[in-house]
Order: structure tokens, then C-alpha cells, then sequence
């Protein structure tokens, strides 16, 4: 049983089919799996044995009925807990919604109950998805599975945590400047933004509503694919979501190949500040590619140097509004409600006790940027910047069909290191989020080792909107490719937890 933990997604799901193996005894492998290592790992805020065991049945139930199975049913997953579960608790990493079992599921949920995808629980996440390092979680970091003293990304770094070390085949993240790809590069998984619009965002906790995008978490890029195609689609219930097809993301999974195709390598993503190791093994990648048969042609993006100040302005804008609902009133925290206080005071006193720190640095910073007489210098400028790095993607997209940069410019860096420095730690993002402004998809995939410290590095494959399918096609190819020269996938090379 314990090779159980090590299958794919596809193989597990296949196995099930066959009747090799059970979903309860899937599930129960991993709740094992979860027991014995996440104390050193802390993957997971909430652990939903219960639900998962009689998700697993119903799997069961329904294969010994001779009812079809789709591609994922029975696989286990670990769900960051920024998405709504009826009945399951959902906190975003904060003290404001601790306790709170929302009443809905989100529509990502819906859809993967729907596909019999097994929910193990709910992981742990920078409050409010702010954050690069899952430090800024009110209930503690998470630790790289690769060295648990160093931090595994963020938010989503209880996601790409629990993939790494084994608790779950796959899980779902959110993407606003980085956060499914950043964790990704930094814990040797892959991870997929979708195009803006691709996943719905109906029961998604906003954060900064024009940027946040949910997307797949795995360990191999077809199940990545394979978990993209069972979240993917128009929603009626989100009115940014895409009413047009999803691109195939499958087929081009199972069809990795590159011959002829154009790699872009963004010049501007090198130099300064980016690790040795880092940029060796982006070298090694784009010689990979040129091997498969990619024709590489250097392109340049040249307002990708404003993205940053420009994200960092847009982003705690929306979040300011977002997270105005925490009034005290409606649900989670309330402090000072001793019958005398007014109303404004109760909100107040539970707004400073329910958010950390870097929360309510957004939250000034946010309204201090949209207040009139700020509001065309700081707001209206950086959506004139976001324009700006949209014509970029545009000019560049002409001229090749995908471009490749390294997905983080260092690898994973000790837990307390840049936590008192936020500028340090939003440099992590500095190659993610272009791509959220301009709304097209975006994936990490593990190109290898850095030299200096053994550990992970992310290649980030970036498509234009709705071509998501070319992501999967030339990661699969690198993907193969690496396999044979590796011999095992990347994460077989990483220490037992
Ligand atoms: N690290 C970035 C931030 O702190 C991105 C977070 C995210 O994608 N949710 O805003």
C-alpha cells in the first residue's frame, strides 16, 4: 500500500477503474500518509477523514453498480482553503474566518465532488492569498518537503506541500501575482494559471478579483491536465468567467512535442538578483527545447520591468474593497461586543485583532491608493502600466508561440528569512505577474537542481489567453525529455520526510 501515495493521478484513477484497488483504500492510504508526516510538514489546516472516506464509498458504490467512472474519480486531493466547502471549515489562513463552515461550495468544489475527486481536506495559505512564502498564515508556516526549514512558496504553499511529500496526487491553488506557479518551481511540482476567466471564481474568496485565478496543482503535466479540464468551463454564477470552449488541454498532454514551434526567452527575466543555479538550469531548459526541435528566438518585454509596482498598487486596491465584507457583522470574528459599543467600534476592534500584518499593509495601502486625489497617480497609472504589459504579451505573441523564463528567480529560501522585508519577498513574483495582469495562462514545471543548494528550479511556460493547450503540449515534451535523461521524475530525488 505504500506505493499507493507514490501513483499519478491517471494511474490511480485507472487503478480504481480496474478494481486493482479500492477508493476507500486510496483515501485511507493517504489519511495515513497525512498522519504519519504532515506534523513535520503542516500541509493541511483542516483534515476531512470523514468526508474524504465517504467520498471514496460513493466512488465505489458507484463503480460496483457498473456506473462509468471519469478520468479522476476516486483520486484524492488537497483543497486550499480559500475555496467554499458546505459544511467544511474555511478560514483563507486568517483568525477573521476561523470557525466558519460556509453554507455553499464554491462551483470548483461542485465540479470536482461532480468528477468523484476525493476531498482530503483543506490547506494551508498565506492570509488571504498574500503573501510568497505561506508565512503569513495565522496558523503557522508550512515547510518545503524538500528542507522543512525553508519555505515552500506562496499562498498556495500547503497545496504544492502536500503534492510534494506525498499526502495527495493533486490539489487545487489560486494564481493572483503567482501562487499556484511560484510554489510550484519552488517544491519540483507543476503548476498551471489558467487564462483569466477559464476557472470559475463563484466561492473563491476574493482577494484581488481581476487577477485571482484558480488552477491545478500535480505532480506530472497530464495530470495537471487532467484536473484542469475537470475545473474548467463557463459558469453562469461568475460574470468574468469564458463562455467558449475549453482548450483541449488533455490531448495536448498526452501529445507533448515541440518541433517547429516558436520559444520566446523573455530577455528581461535575468541579472541581477537571480540565483547562478537558477539561470543554469533556464539555460539547460531552453537547450533542451532547442534539441526537441524549438526554434528559440530572444524577445523582449520591455514595460515587464513596471509589472511589479504596478501589481503592487492594483492588487491591494481591489483587496481594500474585497475585504471591506469583514465588518464583524456577517460571519466569522467578532470582538468587543459587550452591548455598549457602537457598531463602528466592534468592527474596528475585530479588524485589528482578525488580520495580520501584511493583511492590513494592503488594506492602507489600497485605500490610500484610491482615494481622490491619489487615484490617477497611483491607481489610474498602474492600469495604464497593465495596458502597457498587455501590448508587450501582444507584440510578443506575434512573433512566437509561446515564451519560457525561469519561474522564480531563487530557489526556496530559509522560513524567516525575508519575513520582515516585504520587498524582498515580493520579488519572488517578479517573473509571475505579468502574466495576471495581462490575463493569459501560465505554467511552472521542474527543470532540475540548483547547483549551490540541491534544490528545486521552475521553467514557466507562458500562452496566450485561451491557448492553455500549448502550455500542456510543450510541458509535456520537457517533461519527456527530461524523464530520459533523469531516469525518475525530479521528486524521487528529494529527502524522506
Ligand atoms: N505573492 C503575491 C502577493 O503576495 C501573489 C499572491 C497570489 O498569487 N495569491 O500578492
Amino acid at each position: 500500500m505504500t506505493e499507493t501515495i507514490r501513483w499519478t493521478a491517471a494511474e490511480t484513477a485507472s487503478a480504481i477503474a480496474d478494481g486493482k484497488v479500492t477508493a476507500v483504500e486510496v483515501a485511507q492510504a493517504h489519511l495515513d500518509r497525512i498522519e504519519a508526516v504532515d506534523a513535520k510538514v503542516h500541509a493541511f489546516l483542516h483534515v476531512d477523514a470523514d468526508g474524504a472516506l465517504a467520498a471514496a464509498k460513493a466512488v465505489d458504490d458507484a463503480r460496483a453498480r457498473g456506473d462509468e467512472l471519469g478520468p479522476l474519480a476516486g483520486v484524492p486531493l488537497a483543497l486550499k482553503d480559500v475555496f467554499t466547502t458546505k459544511g467544511v471549515p474555511t478560514t483563507c489562513g486568517s483568525k477573521m474566518l476561523e470557525g466558519w463552515r460556509p453554507p455553499y461550495d464554491a462551483t470548483l468544489t461542485r465540479r470536482l465532488k461532480d468528477a468523484g475527486v476525493v476531498i482530503l481536506g483543506k490547506t494551508n495559505m498565506d492570509e488571504f492569498a498574500m503573501g510568497s512564502s505561506t508565512e503569513n498564515s495565522a496558523y503557522g508556516p508550512t515547510g518545503n518537503p524538500w528542507d522543512t526549514t525553508r519555505v515552500p512558496g506562496g499562498s498556495g504553499g500547503g497545496s504544492a506541500a502536500a503534492i510534494a511529500s506525498f499526502q495527495a496526487p493533486l490539489a487545487i491553488g489560486t494564481d493572483t501575482g503567482g501562487s499556484i506557479r511560484q510554489p510550484a518551481a519552488l517544491t519540483g511540482t507543476v503548476g498551471v494559471k489558467p487564462t483569466y476567466g477559464g476557472v470559475s471564481r463563484y466561492g473563491l474568496v476574493a482577494f484581488s478579483s481581476s487577477l485571482d485565478q484558480g488552477g491545478p496543482c500535480a505532480r506530472t503535466v497530464l495530470d495537471a491536465a487532467l484536473l484542469h479540464e475537470a475545473i474548467a468551463g463557463h459558469d453562469p454564477l461568475d460574470s468574468t468567467s469564458i463562455d467558449a470552449p475549453v482548450p483541449n488541454v488533455v490531448e495536448a498532454a498526452r501529445n507533448g512535442d515541440v518541433r517547429g514551434l516558436r520559444v520566446g526567452v523573455v530577455k528581461e527575466f535575468a541579472g541581477e538578483g537571480y540565483q547562478p543555479g537558477v539561470l543554469a538550469r533556464f539555460a539547460d531548459a531552453v537547450e533542451l527545447l532547442r534539441e526537441l526541435g524549438a526554434e528559440i528566438v530572444e524577445i523582449s518585454c520591455p514595460n515587464f520591468g513596471y509589472a511589479m509596482p504596478a501589481y503592487y498598487l492594483i492588487a491591494p486596491s481591489e483587496a481594500s474593497s474585497n475585504l471591506a465584507r469583514f465588518d464583524a457583522m456577517r460571519y466569522g470574528l467578532r470582538v468587543g461586543d459587550d452591548g455598549d459599543r457602537s457598531a463602528e467600534e466592534v468592527m474596528s476592534l475585530t479588524r485589528e485583532a482578525g488580520f495580520g500584518a501584511e493583511v492590513k499593509r494592503r488594506i492602507m495601502l489600497g485605500t490610500y491608493a484610491l482615494s481622490s486625489g491619489y487615484y490617477d497617480a497611483y491607481y489610474g497609472q498602474a492600469q495604464k502600466v497593465r495596458t502597457l504589459i498587455t501590448r508587450d504579451f501582444e507584440a510578443a505573441f506575434g512573433q512566437v508561440d509561446v515564451l519560457i523564463s525561469p519561474t522564480t528567480p531563487t530557489t526556496a529560501f530559509p522560513i524567516g528569512e525575508r519575513a520582515d522585508d516585504p520587498m524582498a519577498m515580493y520579488l519572488a513574483d517578479l517573473c509571475t505577474i505579468p502574466s495576471n495582469l495581462a490575463g493569459n495562462a501560465a505554467m511552472s514545471l521542474p527543470c532540475g537542481l540548483a547547483d549551490e543548494d540541491g534544490l528545486p528550479v521552475g521553467l514557466q511556460i507562458i500562452a496566450p489567453a485561451m491557448a492553455d493547450d500549448r502550455l500542456y503540449r510543450v510541458g509535456a515534451a520537457v517533461e519527456a525529455g527530461y524523464l530520459s535523461r533523469w531516469g525518475a521524475p525530479l521528486l524521487d530525488r528529494a529527502p524522506a520526510l
